[in-house]
């Protein structure tokens, strides 16, 4: 487990434009945010406030037009694209609102698969995955096919699958939209069950009662923040 209070992100006016045509649209506007280790961070806001666009910045799965970004203590602009994905997949564990699996893998391959490009002995890699999809509640299901899963069972898996390599942040873009309440409640308990172990936690939604899950609230407004709330764990 890390220190309390290391930064793990930080943002510097982060700006994002978007081109329509050969007009320049702003998306994300002078967006500065710090974020500690072991924090658990919703960002909220209307759709189309720009919240896809930050996380994609924040996990570095995209650029943004101008400003600093370090994560985990290191200035993310300058990295080359290698470097961005090798940051990304040590320090960054996925979760996205349509589970993104792949179709063709069954649930064991679909987490052994983040580990074919990690740096995880091959003889560790089917235990390892083994041991979170049991973790996962999952423990009879490792054979089965994605389309043989209900939707909160593949959001498990991809659950598994974000932690596989032991990243300090897990980033969720809405991952609860696809799920009826009871899997969303199974799939937030899980992330706070992370938090609390110590993962760092940023989760995007458009609903309430899905951020109350978190100890911090972010809230975007027209591509910039309007609110930053804290509450005591
Ligand atoms: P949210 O996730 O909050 O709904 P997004 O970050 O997806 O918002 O989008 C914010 C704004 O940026 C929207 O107006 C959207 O149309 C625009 N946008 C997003 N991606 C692109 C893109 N690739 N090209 C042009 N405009 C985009
Ligand atoms: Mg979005």
């Amino acid at each position: 487990m890390m220190d309390g209070n290391q930064m793990v992100i930080e943002l510097r006016n982060i700006c994002k434009n978007y081109y329509l045509g050969k007009q320049e649209v702003p998306v994300l506007s002078n967006i500065s945010l710090s974020v500690e280790s072991h924090e658990f961070v919703s960002i909220m806001g209307p759709s189309g406030a720009g919240k896809s666009t930050l996380m994609n910045i924040l996990g570095c799965l995209d650029r943004p037009t101008s400003g600093s970004y370090r994560l985990a203590g290191e200035e993310v602009a300058g990295l080359s694209d290698e470097q961005l994905a090798y940051t990304r997949n040590r320090e960054i564990g996925f979760v996205f609102q349509s589970f993104n699996l792949l179709p063709r893998l069954s649930a064991l391959d679909n987490v052994i698969l983040p580990m074919v490009y990690g740096n995880v002995y091959k003889s560790e890699r089917r235990p390892r995955a083994e041991a979170l999809l049991r973790e996962l509640g999952l423990g009879e299901r490792i054979g089965h096919m994605p389309s043989e899963l209900s939707g909160g069972q593949r959001q498990r898996v991809a659950i598994a699958r974000a932690l596989v390599n032991d990243p300090a942040i897990i980033m969720a873009d809405e991952p609860t939209g696809n799920l009826d309440s009871k899997s969303t409640k199974d799939v937030m308990d899980i992330l706070v069950r992370l938090y609390k172990t110590g993962k760092t936690i940023i989760l995007v939604t458009h609903e309430a009662s899905v951020a109350d899950y978190a100890t911090r609230h972010v809230i975007l407004a027209d591509g910039r923040i309007s609110q930053d709330l804290r509450r005591k764990p």
